[in-house]
């Protein structure tokens, strides 16, 4: 066999079947490969499509038949020279994934998960979101002639609810938060069999997104960097970025260095955070989010325990950043860097600066930001700044004049 299921808790292996969790100590599962089987070379790599596919041998589709979309990977790995200078470090980089299909990092994770739907049969899927992952499992179900159903809060951005509902799928708003939506999926997993993607098929819906990490590693010419700074709504990309890393070393695609893996919150959806910073091993989950970052505002974060272990085995941090940071963030790195992201990619800038100020970062460190989404998500949020550089003159000169003086 290719791969299978391995719980990360107890290590017990499984088939590689439907299992959302372990059935012995509910803890997550991940999908395991027969590392040593696989050959994979950098040249090989080289020759191969700028998808997430060219991994295809370390992502868990049987038949890669069964792949919906190709679309999505191969993200810009912008290096920050402007940003750099300004917070003093040299070597700066922002993995863009703003510039995705659906505008989200997502699209990766569910690429992955519409192809095992249809590999599995499936004619449903559906999802728990934030508003991303709802877009993006929208764009696939439409492209692979599925039928779609998106549970979220029902106050999330209207961009994302305008950008779900044009790709046809039905979205189900609920008065709650993130918890109470996934609770609702979970019930219409069993109750109306819907594969749920980011529950029934988590394992291999999670996969999609260490494919960022390789990328990096690629794109720095195979080495890794010194440290990552994640945004962490459940902790999925932030694990799958430890997991992707272990797999290149096993591979030997890259040398053994410990990469320093920081975790990025809203400080009004915090409970990573606060739990790192209080020196506790309880997450206490958050019942009611505050926070302008709704895309990762989740209280009770299904891989939060890995998320804080990982950040001090790998010398990281785990940091809740206020609103106001963010926005700041937001906009720090659009003058600077040229690139628009929505508040959780504000979430990761606003940690970088925070740990440039507490002399937690090395000026020689090569630094890698995850910037995982588009500013044009959550444009409300910036059109009260938009009257610090607008001026409504009648179109002369004189009137030029007047408004430059
Ligand atoms: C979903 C999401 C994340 C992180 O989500 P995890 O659940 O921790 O994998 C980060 N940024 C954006 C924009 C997202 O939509
Ligand atoms: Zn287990």
């Amino acid at each position: 066999m290719r791969f299978w299921l391995r719980c990360r808790g107890c290590g017990r292996e499984f088939e590689p079947e439907k299992l959302p969790m372990c059935p012995e100590c509910f803890e997550p599962l991940e999908v395991a490969y027969d590392l040593d089987a696989i050959e994979l070379d950098r040249e090989r790599l080289a020759s191969r499509p700028k998808t997430i596919w060219r991994y295809r041998e370390l992502l868990p589709i049987k038949d890669y038949g069964n792949v919906v979309g190709m679309r999505v990977g191969y993200s810009p790995l912008v290096k920050c020279e402007n940003l750099g200078r300004e917070l003093g470090l040299k070597e700066l980089y922002v993995k863009n994934e703003a510039r995705n299909p659906t505008y989200s990092f997502k699209d990766r994770p569910a690429e992955v998960a519409v192809s095992k739907a249809r590999e599995f049969g499936d004619e449903v899927v559906a999802c728990a979101s934030t508003g991303n992952l709802g877009a993006s499992l929208a764009a696939y179900a439409a492209i692979a002639g599925m039928k779609c159903y998106i549970i979220a809060p029902y106050d999330i951005e209207r961009e994302k609810l305008a950008q779900i509902a044009s790709y046809g799928a039905r979205i189900i708003g609920i008065e709650g938060t993130f918890d109470d939506a996934r609770r609702l999926a979970l019930m219409a997993s069993e109750v109306l069999n819907w594969n749920v993607v980011n529950f029934t098929i988590r394992p291999y819906y999670a996969e999609g997104s260490k494919t960022m990490i390789y990328e990096v590693a690629e794109q720095l010419g195979w080495e890794l960097p010194d440290h990552v700074i994640i945004p962490v709504a459940s902790g999925s990309l932030y694990c799958m970025t430890h997991k992707g890393i272990e797999e290149l070393k096993a591979l030997g695609l890259v040398g053994e260095k410990e990469v320093k893996l920081s975790g990025a919150q809203a400080k009004g959806c915090g409970p990573i955070a606060e739990a790192f910073e209080e020196g506790r091993d309880e997450i206490e989950p958050v019942k009611k989010p505050n926070t302008i970052a709704k895309s990762i505002a989740i209280g009770d974060p299904y891989d939060g325990k890995y998320v804080l272990k990982r950040a001090r085995e790998s010398g990281g941090y785990v940091y809740g950043i206020s609103d106001e940071e963010i926005r700041e963030a937001i906009r720090l790195l659009a003058k600077t860097e040229g690139i628009f992201t929505e508040p959780a990619g504000g979430v990761v800038i606003g940690m970088l600066k925070r740990l440039v100020e507490e002399g937690k970062l090395d000026g020689d460190e090569r630094v890698v930001c995850y910037v995982t989404g588009n500013g044009l998500k959550t444009m409300g949020l910036m059109t009260p700044y938009v009257h610090e550089s607008l001026v409504k003159i009648r179109p002369t000169i004189e009137e030029l004049k007047a408004a430059l003086g």
